[in-house]
């Protein structure tokens, strides 16, 4: 097989990869990406999208069911809802299909050059793919390592017969009766929530005191709460053990004693490791930060003409971060002058309700020596949550005392996610109370929450 030289070379043809190959392309740089299973990565594939999907699917068919039970606050009724699982999980599969093929157009359309297997460095310019009709070797100026991450797998629950990560769970066609979900993070919490909602019982173990550590307790108290409503059982301060020879899981609770919980499936959601090994990385001298490998502002590694983007430079292992690297990648091969300087990353959980929170929280902000003012607003007093039936939550403004600039921004309700976009640019405009205050929101909607947060700082809230 030919040798292929090019400029940049992309390994990993997730988010951060595709997006960086994509915006290379389209910068008339000679570009290569390798990717082994399909384009899209972790985040398409077997991540962001499908739970997503399934999680869509759960809302409407728990709606249906509340509507059955006579429970529905809009006065709907409805006959015994059913769901075909496998049905679901097809719908989801073509919503996948779409995006994958989509990214494999795009690329081509940059005149990016796809190589499907899994590469390996030689050394810090060439790597070796070995594709299916045979080795295929690459040199190029430029490589960046976009290889991911994988779900952590505990050693006394490895994955396999119904020990699940997320991947197949977001594959089941049969709902299984008792879930247990190891770990209280977003990705457990978020496809708890879906399982229980399509009629699993659920059990949450979570070794620490409290579900989602990353969020204030204001933000999760919602969230908790729906937990309870859905039926969910949720163990704190608990470690799961292992299997019982009957296949329950043990777990140590709080007291030190054992429980048994009874689980046709055990979904295990204790975090997500970079993918940092297996791949020659090991034999590069490359400078690792942690378990992830260390980058400069720019993505740059320690070795000359490598860079690093996505889930395999650390926290936060999310998508658009990972796009964003990707697009400033591409831009400094070409020659552009940029350095990753965001102010901030969204965050949300697509839990019930959902979680948005961009900057700094309260907390946050006086543990960083702030002097803060900050404000909440309730949906309660929101007409378009009212009119969606469902008035939980709020959104809260921090902003510095002195001159009122924006230091955070965080929501939690019924379909918050929408609103981060609207954060995120505040907080990257450099927006002040009095701007966020002085711009018309449409009524009616949740966004109008933000704005009477920000005047409620100011003392000049109208609607509460
Ligand atoms: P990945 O998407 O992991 O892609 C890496 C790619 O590299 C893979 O396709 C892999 O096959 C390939 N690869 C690895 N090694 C090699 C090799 N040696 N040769 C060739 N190819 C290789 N993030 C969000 O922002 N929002 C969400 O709502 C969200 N929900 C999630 C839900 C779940 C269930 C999961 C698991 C994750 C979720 N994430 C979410 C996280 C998100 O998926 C990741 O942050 C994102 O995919 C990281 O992108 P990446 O490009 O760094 O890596």
């Amino acid at each position: 097989m030919k040798d292929i030289s090019c400029k940049l070379l992309v390994i990993g043809a997730g988010p951060g990869g595709y997006v960086c190959a994509i915006r290379a392309g389209q910068l008339g740089i000679d570009t290569v990406i390798v990717e082994e299973k399909r384009p899209g990565g972790t985040c398409l594939n077997v991540g962001c999208i499908p739970s997503k999907a399934v999680i869509h699917a759960a809302d409407e068919f728990h709606i249906a069911t509340k509507m059955a039970a006579g429970q529905s606050p809009l006065g709907i009724t409805a006959s015994a809802p059913a769901i075909d699982l496998k049905k679901t999980i097809a719908w989801k599969d073509g919503i996948v299909g779409r995006l994958t093929s989509g990214v494999s157009g795009l690329l081509k359309k940059a005149k990016v050059k796809t190589v499907e297997g899994r590469a390996k460095f030689r050394d810090g310019e060439t790597v070796e793919v070995e594709t299916e009709t045979g080795m295929q070797s690459i040199r190029a100026e430029h490589i960046v390592i976009a290889t991911g991450s994988l779900p952590v797998e505990l050693p006394n629950l490895p994955f396999g017969d119904k020990v699940l990560s997320s991947t197949e769970a977001l594959a089941l066609t049969k709902l299984p009766e008792k879930i247990a979900v190891i770990g209280a993070g977003y990705i457990g919490l978020e496809l708890g929530t879906a399982f229980a909602k399509l009629g699993a019982h659920v059990t949450i173990v979570e070794t620490l005191d409290r579900i989602l550590p990353l969020y204030d307790a204001e933000l999760v108290r919602p969230v908790a709460k729906r937990l309870g409503e859905l039926g969910i059982d949720i163990l704190l301060s608990a470690k799961a053990k292992g299997m019982s020879g009957t296949g329950a899981l043990l777990v140590e609770v709080a007291d030190g004693s054992e429980q048994k919980i009874e689980a046709d499936a055990i979904l295990v959601t204790v975090g997500r490791k970079p993918a940092t090994e297996g791949f020659g990385r090991e034999e590069l001298v490359l400078d690792m930060d942690g378990k992830f490998i260390r980058i400069d502002p720019q993505c740059r590694t320690s070795m000359r003409g490598i860079f690093a983007i996505g889930d395999v430079t650390g926290e936060p292992m999310l998508a658009h971060r990972a796009m964003a690297q990707g697009e400033m990648v591409a831009e400094i091969v070409a020659g552009h002058n940029r350095s990753f300087d965001k102010v901030a990353i969204a965050a949300v959980c697509f839990t019930d309700p959902e979680i948005v929170s961009v900057g700094l929280s309260p907390d946050q902000a006086k543990a960083a020596g702030r002097e803060i003012r900050s404000a909440q607003f309730p949906f309660t007093a929101n007409g378009r949550a009212m009119s969606m039936a469902d008035e939980t939550g709020f959104v809260r403004v921090v902003a510095r005392a002195d001159n009122h600039l924006m230091l955070g921004i965080q929501a939690v309700g019924h379909g918050v996610s929408e609103l981060s976009a609207a954060f995120g640019l505040a907080l990257e405009m450099g927006a002040r109370l009095e701007d966020i205050a002085g711009t018309i929101h449409a009524h009616p909607t949740q966004g109008e929450a933000l704005q009477e947060a920000a005047l409620r700082v100011l003392g000049r809230e109208l609607h509460c």
